[in-house]
């Protein structure tokens, strides 16, 4: 797939301390196109990730200016072999066929004290994939990506990461015109369901299992140990595991209150990573039905329906890896077993949100605790509360109430204060409160805080840090970071970033357009 129109020649080659491995290369010219990514003018870095750093224990020097060159796209990093990789996809439920990284340019494979990661730029130029688009990202989109990305980091919500945000005044068109950007993000693998679909929609067995087998050995590994439960069927054992940390991974977001936004199956993580941050959404006020992507009409990729579309993409995935497995009844078997994990994964989340974990949830409780999480989440949405406030909240109510020598009515009235139908809350509150003992409160609420975050990125805190790196000032991108990082902590001083959101927030409308 190589075309004249892109450069393969080594542009300006700067050196660097990064030590690369590279092992996605050895899959041949069938899975990627290797090429230059295309400057941008007067580059400047937005935000570094110094956290990240010290995580993946990559030295400083990184972010100098030989390397914010490179990060913007503008000069190779010496070791490293800039591809762009083919896939394809179901978008919307129809498929799609061939997409690719259009403006993802993968460079490498950097050795880290957490193993090798894989290093992307996102919005460095077109590809042979683009199908028309600009090869480029916007600013705006492009902070929404950097900031979610480690706020779901810090939510202990498995993620690709963001090692640092370039800007450029060079102009991109929209529905408006707005300037570029290029996130360098950062993963153990950027593998979707779609690599695998596309291998197997051009019945290109061959290639599907080079590429499965490469999963496996380097990123997979516990596959070869769980094949035991399949009949010693490795492929089996792919797709059982891809799906494991997948309804985990449902399972989180839908604790937090995340949409995603487009849960094509080309943006779905082969690792179970949260990937391709476009229209997402923390949600304000509590709404199953809530569309966080305006340009998705028929709510296809609703709050409520991402467990049911995530196990649709697994269908996806299991048709792909069918040919490998070469055995449909243990290809549906395995794809069965979703229906009993989600659910199991997601009781654990809200159990763990109204702190009955550890020796607090045995297992004969699951059924009579998901009732009660039932019943809670009714009310919040009749209320339309509030998600992440109401649980803090209640989180905060327990612990108090948990320093008085029994349960005080006027200890509660936090959280009945954000309701009207307060007779509601009142019997849940006691129906919780016989539940658990009050003898507990103390311990359940120091988990519950650990579980129910105070900062999540609402759309309108990342529309002012928007706003203000629109106008030169990426001061706000900082603030913004450093609160989501830690998004438990109470940060004294920050309490505006826990509150509601304000009138303006409501004609925010966040699409597809990035
Ligand atoms: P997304 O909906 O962002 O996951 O993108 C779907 C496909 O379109 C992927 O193959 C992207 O690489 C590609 N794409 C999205 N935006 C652009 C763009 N501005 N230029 C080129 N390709 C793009
Ligand atoms: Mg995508």
């Amino acid at each position: 797939m190589s075309s004249p129109t892109f450069s393969r020649a080594s542009s300006n080659r700067i050196e660097t301390p990064l030590t690369w491995s590279n092992r996605l290369t050895a899959l041949g010219d069938g899975f990627f196109t290797h090429l230059q990514p295309s400057p941008v003018a007067a580059p400047c870095f937005a935000a570094c990730n110094t956290a990240l750093l010290a995580e993946l224990a990559w030295p400083e020097g990184i972010f100098d200016e030989s390397h914010l060159q490179a990060f913007a796209g503008n000069a190779t990093l010496a070791g490293s072999q800039p591809l762009a990789t083919v896939y394809s996809g179901h978008q919307f439920g129809v498929w799609a066929g061939q997409l690719g990284d259009g403006r993802a340019l993968w460079l490498g494979e950097a050795n880290s004290a957490q193993g090798p990661q894989e290093i992307q730029l996102k919005g460095a130029g077109r590809t042979p994939y683009s199908r028309g688009g600009d090869g480029r990202a916007v600013l705006r989109s492009s902070i929404r990506e950097y900031l979610c990305s480690e706020a779901m980091h810090g939510l202990g919500i498995p993620t690709t990461r963001a090692l640092c945000l370039v800007a450029s005044p060079e102009p991109v068109r929209r529905e408006q015109m707005e300037t570029a950007a290029v996130v360098t993000r950062v993963a153990p693998s950027f593998l979707r369901f779609g690599h695998f679909e596309h291998f197997s929609a051009q019945n290109d067995l061959a290639s599907l299992r080079t590429l499965a087998d490469h999963a496996v050995a380097h990123h997979l590994s516990e596959c070869h140990e769980r094949a035991a439960l399949w009949q010693g069927n490795v492929y089996a054992a792919l797709l059982d595991l891809v799906q494991e940390r997948t309804a985990r991974l449902l399972a989180q977001w839908q604790a937090v209150g995340f949409c995603h936004g487009v849960m094509n199956t080309d943006n779905m993580s082969l690792l179970g990573l949260t990937i391709d941050y476009g229209p997402f959404q923390f949600m304000d006020a509590f709404d199953p039905e809530h569309i966080c992507n305006h340009s998705d009409h028929q709510g296809r990729y609703a709050y409520g329906r991402q467990p049911n579309v995530a196990y649709w993409n697994l269908y996806c995935l299991g048709q792909a890896l069918a040919p490998l497995i070469d055995d449909r009844d243990m290809t549906l078997q395995v794809l069965e077993t979703y229906k009993s994990l989600f659910p199991r994964a997601l009781g654990d989340a809200m159990r763990a949100k109204l702190g009955l974990t550890g020796d607090l949830a045995p297992e004969a409780a699951r059924e009579a605790d998901w009732v009660l999480v039932e019943d809670l989440m009714q009310l919040m949405a009749a209320e339309s509360m509030d998600f992440t406030l109401f649980w803090r909240q209640l989180s905060q109510a327990v612990l108090q109430q948990s320093q008085a020598n029994s349960v005080q009515p006027e200890g509660w009235h936090a959280v009945t204060d954000m309701v009207l139908d307060r007779p509601r809350l009142w019997a849940w509150l006691e129906r919780y409160t016989e539940r658990a003992g009050h003898g507990q409160f103390a311990r359940m609420g120091a988990q519950m805080l650990r579980h129910n975050p105070k900062y999540v990125l609402r759309n309108h805190l990342a529309e002012t840090a928007i706003r203000q790196a629109q106008g030169g000032d990426f001061r706000e991108i900082d603030t913004l970071h450093n609160l989501l990082k830690s998004p438990f902590d109470e940060h004294p001083g920050f309490e505006a970033y826990a509150q509601q959101p304000p009138a303006w927030a409501a004609q925010l409308e966040i699409s597809c357009s990035s």
